[in-house]
Parts: C-alpha cells; sequence; structure tokens
C-alpha cells in the first residue's frame, strides 16, 4: 500500500476524494496533505442532491488534528458545481464545515477540550489563537442550543452571576428537572424575563406549563414572573432567604462593634453554622453568645429560623413562620425585624418550599463552576463568551460533530 493510499483510508475519504500527495516540512513540524478528486468525477448539488458538473474551483486549507507531534493541515480544490435548476453552487466537502479553516475532527477535539480546561490554555494546546477558539464554541454551542427542545420543562429556577468584578450581571434560567442550564442572558431587570420568555416559546416551551419557580427575593424577577409566567408558584430559595438573614445578623453585629469591641473580626463566627467552625472558633462562639450581645440574640433568632425548614408540612411550618416574624419584630433589632418584615412580605412563596421542594442549590453550583472558569479563564473579555461558557459547562448540548467522512 503507498502512503497515499495509507492515508485516503486514515482520513476515511471515499471516492471522488484522495490523498494525491504528502509534503512534510521538518523544520516548520508541519505535515501537508494535498486531497483532490477525480478528474470528471459529478458531485451532487447542495441544494437538490443530482449529479452536477464541476463549474470552478477554489483552493482551500483546514487545520487537521496533528500528525504525532506535528501540525497537519489538508489543502483541496473545493468546486462550484453547476446544476441545470440551481447554478452554481459550492460544494460541501465531507471533512469540514463551510467557512471553517478547521476539519471536523480537529474542532470536535477543540470542543473537548473547552469543556475541561479554559480557552487560553486550550489556544495555547492547540496552537491556535483565543479568538478562533472562541469563535468555533460560539458557533457549536449556538447550533446546538437552536436544536434544544423545551416543550416538556415544567420547574425552572433563576438566579445571576455577577461578570466582571461586579460591573454586570448575568441571568442564568435552569430546568430544574433536567438540571440543565435552558438561558442565560446579560442584566437582571423584569426584561430578562422576557428575554426568555421570547427565547423559551422560540424553543417549543409552553409558559402555562411552567408550575414551579425557585427564585430570590429580587423585586425585578418577581415583577416578570408575575407578568410572563402568571401561572407559575414562586419559591423563594432557601439559600438566599438564609443569606438575607446572615446579613441583618451581620448588621446587628457591626452596629455593635462599636461599642463592643470583642465583636470586630468575628463576623465569620456567626455567619457559619457550627458544625463547620474549628473547636477554637466553637469556644469562642460560646463565650460570646454567653456574653450580654445583641448580636448573640440576632444569631438565635437565625438559627431558629433554620429549624423553620425542619417543619413536618406545610402547616406547622407556616405557624412556626408566623411565630418568628412577630417575635423578631417585637424584638426591637430593627436589622431583624426589616429580615422579618421582607419575609411577611413573601411569605406565600417562602412557605411554597415545603410543597415545591425547589432550592437553588444546582444554580449556586453552577455559579461556582463559572466563578472557577472566570478565574481560570483570565480575560473571557465579553459577557458573550461567559454565557458561552455556561452552556458549555451546563447546556448538557448536544453537538454534532461526527464528521461525515
Ligand atoms: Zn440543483
Amino acid at each position: 500500500m503507498d502512503t497515499n493510499t495509507l492515508f485516503t483510508m486514515a482520513l476515511g475519504l471515499q471516492a471522488p476524494w484522495e490523498v494525491k500527495n504528502l509534503q512534510f516540512n521538518e523544520e516548520a513540524k508541519r505535515l501537508d496533505i494535498a486531497i483532490d478528486f477525480t478528474r470528471g468525477a459529478d458531485f451532487p448539488c447542495p441544494v437538490c442532491g443530482q449529479p452536477a458538473k464541476v463549474h470552478d474551483t477554489e483552493e482551500k486549507t483546514w487545520r487537521h488534528l496533528d500528525f504525532f507531534q506535528h501540525s497537519a493541515y489538508l489543502t483541496a480544490r473545493v468546486p462550484r458545481c453547476k446544476c441545470d435548476v440551481d447554478g452554481v453552487k459550492q460544494v460541501q466537502v465531507p471533512w469540514a464545515r463551510p467557512g471553517s479553516g478547521f476539519t471536523l475532527l480537529f474542532e470536535a477535539l477543540v470542543m473537548a477540550l473547552v469543556k475541561v480546561m479554559p480557552v487560553a490554555v486550550v489556544a495555547r494546546l492547540v496552537k491556535e489563537t483565543d479568538t478562533r477558539i472562541w469563535r468555533l464554541a460560539h458557533h457549536h454551542v449556538d447550533e446546538a442550543l437552536a436544536k434544544v427542545d423545551m416543550s416538556e420543562v415544567t420547574r425552572i429556577g433563576i438566579d445571576e452571576t455577577a461578570a466582571k468584578r461586579g460591573q454586570n450581571y448575568i441571568t442564568l434560567v435552569m430546568d430544574m428537572v433536567a438540571k440543565k442550564l435552558l438561558f442565560g442572558v446579560e442584566g437582571r431587570s423584569h426584561a430578562t424575563l422576557a428575554a426568555f420568555k421570547a427565547d423559551f416559546l422560540a424553543h417549543k416551551g409552553d409558559p402555562a406549563k411552567i408550575e414551579e419557580v425557585c427564585l430570590d427575593m429580587s423585586p425585578s424577577f418577581i415583577k416578570g414572573l408575575r407578568v410572563h409566567f402568571p401561572k407559575a408558584h414562586l419559591t423563594f430559595d432557601r439559600f438566599h432567604v438564609m443569606q438575607m438573614i446572615n446579613k441583618a445578623v451581620d448588621e446587628v453585629r457591626r452596629g455593635e462593634a462599636k461599642d463592643r469591641p470583642e465583636l470586630k473580626k468575628t463576623r465569620y463566627i456567626w455567619l457559619k453554622n457550627a458544625s463547620n467552625l474549628k473547636a477554637n472558633q466553637v469556644a469562642r462562639l460560646q463565650e460570646l453568645r454567653d456574653a450580654n450581645l445583641l448580636t448573640a440574640e440576632a444569631y438565635r433568632m437565625k438559627l431558629t429560623l433554620q429549624d423553620f425548614y425542619e417543619q413536618a408540612n406545610p402547616m406547622a411550618a407556616g405557624m412556626f413562620l408566623k411565630e418568628w416574624i412577630t417575635m423578631v419584630r417585637e424584638s426591637g433589632l430593627s436589622p431583624m425585624a426589616k429580615a422579618a418584615e421582607t419575609l411577611q412580605e413573601h411569605l406565600a412563596g417562602v412557605l411554597r418550599w415545603f410543597k415545591s421542594g425547589l432550592a437553588n442549590g444546582l444554580l449556586e453550583g453552577i455559579n461556582s463552576l463559572l466563578q472557577a472558569a472566570k478565574s481560570k479563564a483570565r480575560g473571557y473579555r465579553s459577557i458573550r463568551n461567559l454565557i458561552t461558557m455556561a452552556y458549555l459547562i451546563a447546556g448538557k448540548l448536544d453537538f454534532n460533530l461526527a464528521p461525515a467522512m
């Protein structure tokens, strides 16, 4: 078997395509594989599929998978054929998609890599610019997204994450049943929900089928949901409820620390669950709790609210929460009373947890993946890149990258 035949077979080329020449440049660490079609061959018209004669050709080159440690490139004359019905059309080659400078196998490799490592690292590994790698990722993510079917989606979770040092935000919408990212967009206003609805409809989603939504108590999300998904029951995420209470406890602490210096640098101790504290921190917490401190009182309120989530049924939970709110409002600790007020205003959604069982823990997990991706991919440059990364990490997308050759 001669080497041209060997490479024709290794590349999986089918007639009329075959390898005509190989050129190896040791100094440039580069293998060039020249492919050509049999003289006089017909090609199927890309529009109607009828055999058509070659009209003219244009030479193109594609980066292929490395040949051992050497970069490999395919070069071929790509024909335009002339169909009696459709006129002159460019023939599609089986090893690359139109407009790409990479073969499908190379693209498949890159897509596998960008899922697990920062784009900048992938770019360095395959010796391409990160701009080209991002362009490739956008293409395949967009193409895969276009095929997503949202007709069965009934439960969603909505959360926001900071992009670029908190200057901008992106909002992520998850399918809480399939546990995947449905939609990512810049912003976090009620208009964000309008954008999601439009995308949802475009993917066969039925807004009337959305029964449950999990979110934080953000007024703009609540407003957007009332307008665009009026049938949905809202569950205010447990994580965010406790985050709000933790903030209130810390506000009490900071206010009190002016007179009680022993409270300085104790934020973490009050914030974390006692089970996550080290032995010396537990001892310190006990000491502070025994002292006559408003912060300790606020902390007790927080612990009591944690018990709320342990209630056996919605009825008991409702009574428990109402009692807690009354107790905290009368405490005279204004940051805590304010938080209680907020819970009072969002009572139905806080209690809904006992029916829906929804919590955005999944989204928080994605958030931490995203934060990790952000810090690893220093300079992801644009919000669009960040959203593409989110889809890559959490979209469970189906990339159609099996080359036809
Ligand atoms: Zn045709």
